[in-house]
């Protein structure tokens, strides 16, 4: 059994972290608990934190990353060091209460290969990041791109093994990892409990950090936008296609009064508003072929201390 915490400036919780853990670890003797840090270029001494604390528990192995590669990159490092039949991803801020980990590892027992945590109350969240967070799950349903993302989950899941080496597979760059967890597929269920605000600290996720991080979602499995970009050209043609006959009927009976102007500039400018989106909304795409394309890996790693891991189930 393997904990994997990505921890970026985490210092003030990393130690009431382990220690939940721990008290869940003496609950569940049946257990190996193995924990595996991954400090994702902290810049506050997180690191130092981990080194103590692995100093005195075996079962703690902390990776220090070369420098801050994300949070989906932190993950991934951790879940290639990832050993035993399950694997338990949790966020350090204590917002996803360890104690959980044994009601999922239960169920998981049940049969099934993933299951993920599923938040009933987001307690210690604005009402934006709310409203925005559900707006993206029904639009990312309405792409339906093949599969369910499970709504109001976060990263607080257990695996089984042959689900974490399916994930491990996916060695995409531009990671969206609720994605690619629900990509795998695998028999899965969920268990539903209160989030906690914050022990400590301020989320590390900005409102622009986290739009672009639901462009990556959307991006990454669905083409529909391309779709759409299409449809919405279609759309503005015909458009100005039914809006000069009219102006061609409208000259040939009336006669020709030159006048106009405000309808020139509106339909020129919204024509060009058209075109920048669906611009953009290419170069999003061709973005992600050129970060694809370069194949570089998803994460350095600068230091481990701490329990060597007996067999990394993937490579960089
Ligand atoms: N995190 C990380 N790298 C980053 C940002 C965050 O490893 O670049 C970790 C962070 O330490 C925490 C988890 O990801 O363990 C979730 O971060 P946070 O609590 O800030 O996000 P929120 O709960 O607001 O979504
Ligand atoms: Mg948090």
């Amino acid at each position: 059994m393997c904990v994997i915490v990505p921890v970026f400036n985490e210092a003030a919780v990393v130690g009431e972290l382990w220690r939940r853990i721990d008290a869940v670890a003496a609950r569940a003797p049946r257990y190996a608990f193995r924990i595996v840090f991954v400090d994702d270029g902290s810049r506050d001494g997180s690191f130092d934190e981990l080194t103590r604390l692995a100093a005195h528990d075996p079962r703690i192995t902390a990776l220090k990353l070369s420098r801050n590669f994300g949070k989906e990159a932190a993950m991934t490092a951790g879940l290639d060091f990832a050993v035993g039949d399950w694997t338990v991803i949790i966020d350090a801020d204590l917002q996803d209460p360890p104690e959980l980990m044994l009601e999922m590892l239960a169920k998981a027992e049940q049969g099934y290969d993933v299951v993920y945590a599923r938040r009933h109350a987001r307690r210690g969240e604005t009402w934006q990041k709310k409203f925005f967070a559900h707006l993206f799950y029904r639009l990312m349903g309405a792409l339906n791109p093949g599969f369910d993302l499970p709504r109001d989950t976060g990263d607080y899941r257990v695996m089984s093994r042959r689900a974490v080496a399916a994930v491990l597979r996916l060695r995409e760059t531009h990671r969206f990892m609720k994605g690619i967890f629900a990509w795998i597929g695998f028999p899965s269920a969920e268990v539903l409990y209160d989030r906690e605000p914050r022990h400590e600290g301020r989320s590390k996720f900005s409102f622009l950090k986290l739009l672009n991080h639901a462009i990556d979602g959307i991006t990454s499995f669905s083409t529909a936008p391309l779709r759409i970009a299409t449809y919405l050209g279609l759309l503005v043609s015909l458009a100005a296609f039914v809006y000069g006959s009219v102006i061609v009927v409208q000259t040939l009976l009336y006669g020709n009064p030159v006048a106009g102007f405000p309808t020139l500039i509106t339909s020129v400018l919204f024509i060009g508003g058209v075109q920048l989106l669906c611009l953009g909304i290419i170069g999003e795409y061709v973005g992600r072929i050129y970060g694809e394309s370069k194949q570089r890996p998803l994460y350095l790693i600068e230091r481990v201390v701490g329990a060597a891991p007996a067999v990394a189930s993937g490579t960089q």
